[in-house]
């Protein structure tokens, strides 16, 4: 097997390794993002609360409060260049007992402290006129309008295409199974060959501890903080339009109702400490920990529309907090641990923060490509376009004329396109992601068989090596007397 050659090579391609790559395809160097899994989006990444944060709550003076403030305004532009759903749509929080609202003014002098100035008290009454559904007997609250709300999926997606474009390339389904410094750069050994590289960046996030290991760095551990989430319909006769956070709590922040930017809501999560760093089951106690915690903010919560339940794991490090170290007797190797509750919201900064370190350096030099492309385009929306602009897909590529997922109006061309975009779709679950086709209230009970018909055809692989997220999730295990194997 040959040996393939990076200057940087960065470990993990959630939110934080592929905004660093982003932010490193400005200069003429050659990046290599690795990651365990079939596809781009973390672990992390792809599983929280999908707010963009102002770091209101942070911890003062730390280095998350640093990252977190100065990435907040970052997302209009970013978002406006690469076509990724975000909206400002600002939070309530809600204090619903009397401790509760003993700690508004705390959380407001934290919030000033934050450099977070347009945070504001709300009386009861304020916050009724913007969101009737809160509960009647809240004491107060606070108005930060500033928090708001992406796809973060999309957010990754988009700046790994936009990356790809600048010449970054992808290793999915490849883990790193050892890292070694020799004189002068990096040996990394992945389950699919070994490369070598310049420097190396950790962004590997649950798993930060275990590739520092690898240089016998072993100060640190990380283990998952589970959140259960509920995932309700669009029907929900909620009428929510802000996100509503209840009073944080000293290890999370709370359980929550937010909007998300495709008209339905999310509530959760639990903050449950584990060992197993692949517990991503719900379970019936927590998921009823949630609904009834959030429906003390919000009373008209009910599970009869919940559409589905999903887990995240929080990359908890002991010791807490966000540390982004180097070290002397390893120079090239940066390590980002720590990144547990904010991390989709300060990605944007950590990538500027990490790309200075590696600059700091001195191993590399970071010539500017004259022609780095700023600007992606999303793959055109059939369910949100206008009759008009839906006749012009539809003459453009005919198969915008059938639509394939009921509940989301997906239609084969979207499907089609998520394939074959570089990082694209190899599975279900890449799909459901980049276009929503299985989102919906049915959670593809309808386009379950069609979508691996597609992915089957346009990967040119059989029916049975369609997976719903790779290897050992293989959708098809046999033949039935009615169901022909198809190309
Ligand atoms: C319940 C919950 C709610 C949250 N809510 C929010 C929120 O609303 N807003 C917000 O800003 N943040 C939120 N967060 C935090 C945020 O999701 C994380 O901080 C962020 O996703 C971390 O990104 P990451 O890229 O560091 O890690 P990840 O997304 O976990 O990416 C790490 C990647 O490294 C890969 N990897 C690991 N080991 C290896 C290996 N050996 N070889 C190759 N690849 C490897 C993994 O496969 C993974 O893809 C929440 C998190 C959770 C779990």
């Amino acid at each position: 097997m040959s040996i393939a050659k990076a200057d940087v090579v960065i470990i993990g391609a959630g939110a934080v390794g592929v905004a660093l790559s982003r932010e490193l395809s400005r200069f003429a160097l050659d990046i290599l993002v690795v990651d365990r899994l079939n596809d781009v989006g973390g672990d992390a990444s792809k599983s929280n609360s999908a707010i963009i944060h102002t770091g209101f709550d942070a911890p003062p003076g730390s280095l998350e409060s640093a990252m977190v403030v100065h990435a907040n305004p970052m997302y209009d532009r970013l978002c406006c260049e690469l076509d990724v759903p975000f909206q400002r749509v600002g939070a309530i929080l809600v204090a619903v007992t009397e401790e509760e609202e003993a700690e508004l003014p705390h959380i407001l002098a934290k919030a000033r402290a934050n450099h977070v100035y347009d945070v504001t008290p709300f009386t009861p009454k304020q916050i009724h006129e913007l969101e009737p559904a809160v509960a009647p007997n809240v004491r107060g609250g606070l108005y930060i309008p500033r928090e708001s709300i992406i796809d973060p999926f999309t957010l990754v997606v988009a700046q790994a295409e936009n990356a790809a474009a600048n010449g970054v390339e992808f290793l999915r389904n490849s883990e790193v199974v050892g890292l070694k410094y020799t004189d002068g750069g990096f040996n990394i050994e992945t389950t699919q060959g070994a490369i070598q590289a310049r420097c190396v960046v950790n962004a590997a996030g649950l798993f930060t501890d275990a590739i520092s290991a690898f240089l016998d760095i072993r100060d640190f551990r990380v283990h998952p903080r589970r959140g259960q989430y509920h995932i309700l319909d669009r029907a929900a006769p909620l009428g929510v339009q802000h996100i509503i956070l209840p009073v944080p709590t000293k290890i999370s922040k709370g359980k929550l109702l937010t909007p998300s930017v495709h008209g339905n809501w999310l509530i959760g999560a639990t903050a449950e400490d584990l060992e197993n760093k692949s517990s991503h089951n719900t379970t019936a106690e927590g998921l009823e920990e949630v609904v009834q915690d959030v429906r003390k903010l919000v009373p008209a919560v009910t599970t009869e529309f919940a559409i589905a339940q999903y887990v995240g794991l929080r990359p908890a490090r002991t010791p807490d907090g966000y540390h982004f170290r180097t070290f002397a007797q390893f120079p090239g190797y940066l390590e980002l641990s720590g990144i547990r509750s904010t991390g989709i919201s300060a990605s944007l900064a950590i990538a500027r923060y990490a790309c200075g370190k590696l600059m700091e350096m001195g191993i590399l030099s970071f010539p500017l490509k004259e022609n780095f492309i700023a600007r992606r385009e999303g793959i055109p929306c059939f369910r949100d376009a206008e009759n008009e602009r839906r006749e012009e897909l539809i003459q453009q590529d005919p198969r915008y004329a059938h639509i394939v997922c009921r509940c989301e109006t997906v239609t084969e061309a979207e499907i089609v396109q998520a394939i074959h975009r570089t990082p694209g779709a190899r599975d279900l679950d890449g799909i459901k992601r980049r276009v929503r086709a299985g989102l919906g209230r049915c959670q593809a009970g309808f386009c379950g068989m069609r979508i691996p018909q597609i992915l089957s055809r346009e990967l040119n692989i059989s029916m049975k090596q369609v997976t719903k997220k790779g290897n050992g999730s293989e959708l098809f295990i046999g033949h039935t007397k009615s169901l022909r194997e198809t190309r």
